[in-house]
């Protein structure tokens, strides 16, 4: 179990429920818009589908009127809390603010005057509106540079610090924090000393992480050794893609580590070997974009043969073997069903429905008589086709032998 760190809470209120940060309240996930959010019915589309991906909040750029306008409209609608990006122009934080939206993000690198930035915290105070301040190394505060002479952790947290005692003289506290860099160690030793420091619940990101897959490695390092530490309350992988992908990775890594309930199917999948009697990397891969956005909180297993499969992936809910031109379908291990190697994946998807909806008693009960007999004469005919070693394990273990000898 991780022990996560004391902080604050702030709530978010949106239009449809509010999310709370920090405190005991779950980590939450975030992702961000790529439309113009002028571009209501396009912004509002997406926004749905990183709901249904896994974000609990989701950023949208306010980079100019229109989107200010266009906040207005999205709001009411949106599914989850809309947070309002902000950079350079302070009057489109304040217009944000009208437009209703449930946080704002401010940059203390190209928002730097107090007068200004004090003026938000009041607005944003006078509405219950939440602030994160979002410290990036890539657009820090040019005091800052000057002072530290690059983007170091101290610089990125005196930045932050700097932006929340403005918010402290106007008495305003409902205030998030990130610390962002693309280079993973900076960005984990920012935030590692910005925890020292604050008790504001931290958002956590490595921002431009890239393109997948080293995009999500990135933002996973960072990202994943925070949260074993007990550090973060929110989190956004800043990925060059789909945004739906960054969603869904958040929700993953969560429940990966145990820290939100299982919403999602944990799909598992073996290597493939010798053995193996179908494609497993095409198999796993459509059964996970079959199973992707369903929401069914199970492990679901893709195994490649029939004589290990079902043995090696009996502590998954619901699995499936190949073997002998057939998928055998096994819930906990044992076996239920038997279907043509064409239909796996549908019938995994079927099955996986079926399980959460009637619990794995129910459907082994309902188990196809003949499955285990058939399965079983499956085994023996790949045995005796295969042998017992495949892999070669015996005449590799020989060669071992003879050099060691
Ligand atoms: S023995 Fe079967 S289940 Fe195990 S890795 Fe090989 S193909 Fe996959």
């Amino acid at each position: 179990m991780i022990a996560r760190r004391q902080t604050r809470q702030v709530t978010l209120t949106g239009a449809s429920g509010s999310v709370k940060v920090g405190g005991d309240a779950p980590i939450s996930v975030q992702s961000m818009t790529i439309t113009k959010t002028a571009d209501v019915e396009g912004t509002l589309a997406q926004i749905y589908a990183l709901a249904a991906a896994g974000a609990d909040i989701v950023r949208c750029t306010c980079n100019e009127p229109e989107a200010a306008e266009g906040l207005a409209a999205i709001v009411p609608r949106s599914p989850v809390p809309i947070v309002a990006d902000i950079h350079f122009q302070y009057k489109l934080a304040l217009a944000a603010l009208d437009a209703g939206v449930a946080c704002l993000r401010l940059n203390p690198g190209n928002i730097r005057k107090p007068a200004q930035i004090k003026l938000v915290a009041e607005e944003a105070k006078a509405r219950g509106v939440p602030i994160r301040i979002g410290v990036n190394a890539g657009s820090l505060d040019p005091e800052m540079y000057t002072k530290y002479g690059s983007a170091t952790p101290e610089a990125l947290v005196e930045s932050a610090q700097r932006e929340l005692a403005y918010f402290e003289e106007v008495d305003f506290h409902d205030v998030k924090i990130s610390v962002k860099a693309s280079n993973v160690p900076l960005m984990i030793e920012a935030y590692r000393a910005l925890a020292e420091v604050t008790d504001h619940p931290l958002h956590l990101g490595v921002t431009e992480a890239g393109p997948p897959p080293a995009g999500l490695v990135k933002a996973t390092a960072g990202i994943a050794t925070l949260l074993a530490e007990g550090i973060g309350d929110t989190i956004r992988y800043s990925l060059t893609a789909d945004p739906v992908e960054e969603a869904r990775a958040g929700r993953q890594l969560l429940e990966a580590m145990g820290l939100r309930t299982r919403k999602t199917v944990d799909l598992i999948a073996c290597p493939s070997c010798g053995r193996a009697e179908v494609d497993v990397i095409r198999v796993a891969k459509e059964a996970e974009a079959a199973l992707a956005d369903r929401k069914l909180p199970i492990q679901v297993a893709v195994m490649g043969c029939v004589v290990n499969g079902p043995g090696e992936a009996r502590t998954a809910d619901l699995g499936i073997a190949a073997g002998n031109g057939k998928g055998h379908l096994f819930v906990k291990g044992q076996m239920i069903r038997v279907v043509p190697e064409a239909d796996m994946v549908a019938a995994l998807v079927e099955e996986a429905e079926r399980l959460v909806a009637e619990g794995a008693e129910a459907r082994i009960a309902a188990a196809d008589v003949g499955a285990v007999e058939e399965a079983e004469r499956d085994r023996q005919v790949l045995l005796a086709e295969q042998g017992d070693d495949p892999n070669a394990v015996g005449q590799r273990v020989e060669l071992i032998r003879k050099e060691l000898t």
